[in-house]
């Protein structure tokens, strides 16, 4: 995928103007002609629902924006639970994904209405003694090493801190049957930034085979399946997206040979995707602040991994354009650096890029999601702007840059 930016060299300097580097832009069109395209890949199936992870990108003018798509909130903690509330989201749209989850967020839950999904058996006594049993319940699934597979970010199931076993799972749905819920979902989370299409088709597979034993084992019927989220977004520009249309078919099919056949049908199909919704349309814009050559070129912007962690925790690609050189040939090469006193605050190590002039804009590419959600205040640095590209091209700010006062509020000096 070739890496565009939503401006013109033009229009970036007018909002440079405006609003001061650093800062984030989100791209609201093409943010909602994504979330079109994954709920069209569901057309097939009953009542789709997407459940945006809050926490890949937590603006509420975001919220609300996927809310007119259609799109609910899945929450992991009391303040996205405000947030979703706060932008509108509230009851079943809202999935309550949580884990080592304090009593306050289960009782803020169930206060909303929110679907609850527990990440673990003894959270079923927890959850009645602390707020009560809902009237419907989900369950995450940790396959374990029952699934031959793993990525880095998440790792191998069985090395994950998330979900219960096989085992567990079939006795908590057992519990909860025998306590009165008449309401059930399930859920499972297995891969995370994950391009092959097929392996969204396995996950529901998996699934499905399991709500086929669960539902004959204990008598009990299923509403929903929650696939959880993972679709990757292609980073490096020889990347291609996930093939959307392709998981909802195989997809669809699984669930006729499966859910079908086996009279389960109707199903929901949820997930709660977060990357793949706004990752490719938020960008980290930044200005160069120094050069300097010594064992090796550095390029030092205004930005550093306050803004943007991912490059600097996983070693990720993050494309880079520098703005009105995108056609200019990539015959240097830099490390680009942030400003904190840590060697790994780097955006890229060893990048070829067109030669760079100290005032020239950076855009960070593919920034949408954990980027600024993952901003901290380490060595005194501010979490930058948000802003939106609207459809018709005007630019708005929707969360104001930190300022000095707000890093020394919570302090007795
Ligand atoms: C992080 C997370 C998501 C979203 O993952 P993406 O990779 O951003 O799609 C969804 N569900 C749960 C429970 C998560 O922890």
């Amino acid at each position: 995928m070739e890496k565009k930016i939503p401006l013109s060299e033009a229009q970036l300097r007018e909002v440079i103007k405006k609003f001061p580097t650093p800062f984030h832009i989100y791209d609201e069109a093409a943010i909602r002609q994504n979330v079109r395209n994954l709920i069209s890949a569901f057309s097939w199936a009953p009542a789709f629902k997407e459940y945006f992870a809050v926490k890949a990108t937590p603006n509420p003018t975001l919220l609300k924006v996927l809310k007119e798509e259609g799109v609910g909130a899945d929450c992991s903690s009391l303040a996205e639970l405000i947030l979703a509330e706060r932008s509108g989201i509230v009851g079943e749209e809202i999935m309550f994904s949580s884990n080592d989850t304090p009593a306050e967020d289960f009782i803020k839950a169930r206060q909303l209405g929110a679907i609850i999904n527990l990440d673990d058996i003894s959270h079923i006594d927890f959850l009645e003694k602390q707020a009560g049993i809902p009237e419907v319940i989900s369950f995450r699934y940790n396959p374990g090493p029952l699934m031959a597979s793993g990525n880095t970010i998440i790792g191998f199931p069985e090395d994950a801190k998330y979900g219960l076993t096989r085992q567990q799972i079939h006795s908590a749905y057992r519990i909860m049957r025998d306590k009165g819920v008449k309401r059930f979902g399930i859920h499972t989370m297995v891969i995370s930034n994950e391009l092959n299409s097929d392996s969204f088709v396995g996950t529901a597979n998996m699934m499905f085979d399991l709500i086929i034993e669960l539902s004959q084992e204990l008598g009990i019927s299923f509403e929903f399946v929650n696939l959880g989220g993972g679709i990757g977004i292609p980073y490096k520009p020889e990347q291609q997206p996930v093939d959307l249309a392709r998981v909802g078919q195989g997809i669809k099919q699984a669930y006729e040979e499966k859910i079908v056949a086996n009279g389960l049908h109707p199903l929901r199909i949820a997930m709660e995707c977060g990357r793949m919704i706004t990752g490719p349309y938020g960008y980290l814009v930044s200005t160069v602040l120094h050069k300097k050559a010594i064992y090796k070129n550095y390029v030092g912007l205004d930005a550093c991994m306050a803004n943007l962690m991912r490059p600097a925790l996983y070693g990720s690609y993050h494309h880079i354009s520098v703005v009105g050189k995108e056609h200019l040939p990539c015959d240097h090469v830099y490390d680009v650096t942030g400003s904190l006193c840590e060697n790994n605050d780097k955006f890229a190590i060893d990048r070829a890029l067109p030669a760079i002039d100290i005032g020239d804009i950076i855009v960070i590419h593919d920034a949408g999601a954990h980027g600024f959600a993952m901003g901290f205040n380490y060595n005194g640095k501010l979490r930058s702007a948000e802003l939106l590209l609207k459809p018709d091209g005007k630019v708005e700010m929707i969360r104001r840059a930190e300022t000095i006062d707000d890093y020394l509020a919570t302090l007795n000096i």
